[in-house]
């Protein structure tokens, strides 16, 4: 099936999906680009650009799902695997609310070894001593521990938020085609998994976040499917907070030598998620992958928010890509761009609007 098969099957009228394929094919950059940014202000006619202060804590590198895009992970036994106790994941907390943060990311390899009880305690355990919100466990790691544990991702998904877990982040979802993550994942979650997972998770009144990995081989009409599948999952849950795409970063893995997504590439999928996905509030710059200047570009091409500064991150710099910066340089960034930086919280309700919040995680607001 192609993108207005997929599109009419999800129940967008095909005239619709036309509408968005043409557009994304072939209005000139800048028209597109200036559709998408009317609709930014739309939506977000203040002029903030909101960030989220927090740390990425990767739990566990091991992980039997050998995704050939991924320089992360280790496989169990391997000299290099780790997997963090509690107590360390508990100081890292700790030194992340010193600088400012006001949640954590955790999120870790498939690691065949950790059952459901082992994050059933890691949760209780930062809950009771390092109080902070949690946003963790993409849906595959969701789906592998619910296998290890033999449940449901239902009892899985409820257990996990019972002790503790407040969102999920979007990770895993690469490009929701199946034929894509054929070739690129084969192991991991499919697209109905994937889309299944999240719906569990908004049932339960958690919200999540979705995001896309481009730049994989995959066509323009793939990336509008994918975004047509966050679009219909939206529709019947309202669970997404915020959509963030960003391109493969292939050094060091076994995709080296695809070649890399193209900064007009990146402006135009924002622009035109901006445009399909009006009934997600937020869109997220990837300022990790695409480097300070783009991100300040595509400001103007849909994005509203900056994601994270990110006091630690392990995945997209282990294949050598690395644009961590501080926070004065961020707000920097994002004022040169003509915008007002805004501190957030996970659900986008600013610090400043909310600032008991932080003092209740023992975070010292400036
Ligand atoms: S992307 Fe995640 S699931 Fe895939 S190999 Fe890396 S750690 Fe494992």
């Amino acid at each position: 099936m192609g993108v207005l098969e997929v599109g009419q099957a999800l129940g967008f009228p095909r005239a619709e999906v036309k509408g968005y394929l043409e557009a994304y094919l072939g209005m000139p950059l800048l028209e597109l680009g200036a559709e998408a940014d009317r609709q930014r202000a739309r939506r977000h006619p203040e002029g903030n650009v909101s960030y989220i202060v927090d740390r990425n804590i990767n739990y566990t590198n091991v992980c039997v799902t050998d995704c050939t895009f991924c320089a992360f992970y280790r496989r169990p036994k391997h000299h290099e695997s780790y997997t963090l106790t509690y107590e360390q994941i508990g100081e890292k907390i700790d030194e992340a609310k010193e600088l400012g943060a006001v949640q954590i990311l955790m999120q870790g390899g498939h690691n065949p070894y950790l059952p459901l009880d082992w994050y059933v305690g890691l949760l209780r355990h930062i809950k009771e001593n390092h109080p902070i919100h949690v946003h963790a466990f993409s849906a595959s790691e969701i789906e592998i521990i619910a296998k290890v544990s033999k449940l449901s991702v239902e009892d899985t998904l409820r257990e996990l938020k019972d002790a503790g877990l407040d969102s999920m982040p979007g990770a895993g979802a690469e490009i929701l085609v199946d034929s894509v993550r054929g070739r690129i994942a084969k192991k991991k979650t499919d697209t109905a998994a994937w889309i299944a997972i999240h719906e569990a998770a908004h049932r339960l009144g958690m919200r999540t976040t979705a995001t896309m990995m481009y730049g994989t081989g995959e066509s323009m009409e793939d990336r509008l499917e994918h975004v047509l599948q966050l679009k219909a999952l939206q529709q019947r849950t309202g669970g997404f907070t915020a959509f963030i795409p960003w391109s493969m970063q292939a050094q060091g893995t076994e995709m080296e030598g695809t070649p890399p997504a193209t900064g007009v590439e990146y402006l135009r999928m924002v622009a035109m998620a901006r445009i399909v996905l009006d009934n997600v509030d937020n869109l997220q710059v990837s300022y990790v992958t695409q480097g300070p200047k783009m991100a300040q570009v595509a400001l103007r091409f849909g994005c509203n928010d900056f994601g994270s500064l990110m006091i630690e991150e392990n995945v997209v710099s282990a294949t050598g890509t690395d644009f961590i910066m501080p926070e004065p340089e961020m707000r920097r960034i994002i004022e040169d761009a003509g915008f007002t930086p805004k501190q957030r919280y996970q659900d986008y309700i600013l610090v400043e609007d909310e600032p008991e919040r932080a003092r209740s995680y023992g975070v010292a607001l400036v």
